[in-house]
């Protein structure tokens, strides 16, 4: 979300040292902006082979969830508000079954808790570190103690699910999404803001 949009894979390019690329999409409906679709992912699929990491901000996300992994997503996630519990859950299993990753994320009000009709199935689980739908944002630490508990269901289920944040993350924030047990972080203004994006990459990494 925080690459100039016109220059998608010169700006990817730019953030190679990264693990993963991740895709915003917007739908103007779950969340009041509109960023890219379906058409992007696909071109961004032709321009680096870099892990896709495509962040569903749409509601009823199962109407669309095969075509993003049919477009070269590595993986998919949904957000749990977006729908019935029981539509993302068929969502989910549109993503796994086109043999990708998935994931349920939750906005900052949405406890801990709606993740664990999925918890065993999931990739991923990305907890919201600002609300969805802008980039820029001030990271709400208030999160933490959310980040904490999920880590420790994982621990003690004794899952691969990875945990992610989203939102606020810099050199500063860092250290403290990982003492609270989120293994990958992502960055937009902290790294797209600097020259040297290959620099802010690694001062996350390293923090
Ligand atoms: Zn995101």
């Amino acid at each position: 979300l925080s690459a100039d949009f016109a220059y998608l894979a010169r700006d990817i390019q730019a953030i190679s040292t990264a693990d993963y690329v991740h895709v915003d999409v917007m739908d103007g409906m779950f969340v009041s902006n509109i960023s890219i679709g379906v058409p992007v992912v696909k071109s961004l699929r032709k321009a680096t082979d870099m892990f896709l990491d495509v962040h569903l901000m749409i509601e009823k996300p199962v109407r669309y969830a095969r075509r993003f992994c049919d477009a070269g997503a590595d993986l998919v996630t949904v957000h749990a508000e977006a729908d019935t519990p029981e539509n993302i859950t068929a969502a989910i299993a549109e993503i796994k079954a086109a043999g990708k990753m998935a994931a349920v994320a939750l906005k900052p009000a949405t406890a801990a808790e709606a993740v664990l009709p999925w918890l065993d199935t999931l990739d991923m689980v990305l907890v919201m570190t600002v609300e969805p739908g802008f980039g820029g944002q001030k990271f709400m630490a208030d999160m933490l103690p959310k980040i904490e508990t999920i880590r420790a269901w994982i621990t003690e289920r004794g899952l691969s699910c990875a945990l992610e944040c989203d939102g606020g993350i810099d050199a500063n924030t860092a250290p403290l999404v990982k003492a609270a047990g989120c293994d990958v972080l992502v960055a937009g203004s902290a790294v797209f803001g600097r020259v040297d994006r290959a620099a802010a990459v690694s001062s996350i990494r390293n923090a």
